[in-house]
């Protein structure tokens, strides 16, 4: 490598002086923690110990270790000693809402019911809600392993929203 290109590679490097976009919410902007090897975001305030000379910056408030490698532009997920969301896990998640899912439509194909009674749309809804309510277990538990600032982003929807919709309003 010449000396050219390390020059450049080190504008580009993790360091205290810059910002960068938040590896968890991708919304925010995490900068430095003064007099404190670690950073933070202004957005879901998370708080992320640096360590500069891998690059690599690690979630200090969570139980979990993730960590992220600055490349230069992107963060990239770090794998490592911290406990992954492995292939296992997600077949986990997918058989906890596709199984009960599967034996509810099993059960209303077994045991139809009558042909024009009353509550013959039962079963569908049934299987329906089923999925539904098992679908949803399922991405809170993402959103809680990954400690997504759901409600934070919500609000900055609806914020965003209701501007819009103001000046639309005034605009008309
Ligand atoms: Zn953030």
């Amino acid at each position: 490598m010449g000396v050219k290109s390390n020059q450049s590679q080190s504008a580009n490097l993790l360091n205290y002086t810059n910002v960068y976009r938040c590896p968890v919410c991708r919304h925010g902007e995490i900068s430095n923690l003064s007099l404190m090897d670690a950073f933070a975001c202004n957005f879901c305030n998370h708080i992320f110990s640096a360590d500069l000379e891998q690059q690599v910056i690690q979630m200090a408030d969570s139980q979990l270790a993730l960590k992220w490698r600055w490349n230069g532009r992107s963060w990239q997920g770090v794998r490592g000693d911290g406990v992954e969301l492995t292939w296992g896990y997600w077949l986990a998640g997918i058989v906890f809402v596709l199984l009960p899912t599967a034996i509810v439509s099993l059960s209303a194909y077994l045991f139809p019911p009558l042909p024009g009674s009353r509550l013959s749309w039962l079963p569908v809804i049934w299987v329906l809600l089923t999925f539904l309510s098992h679908l949803c277990c399922l991405i809170w538990l993402i959103i809680e392993y990954y400690q997504f600032p759901v409600f934070r982003y919500f609000r900055v929807l609806t914020g965003r929203f209701l501007t819009r919709f103001q000046f639309q309003r005034s605009n008309s």
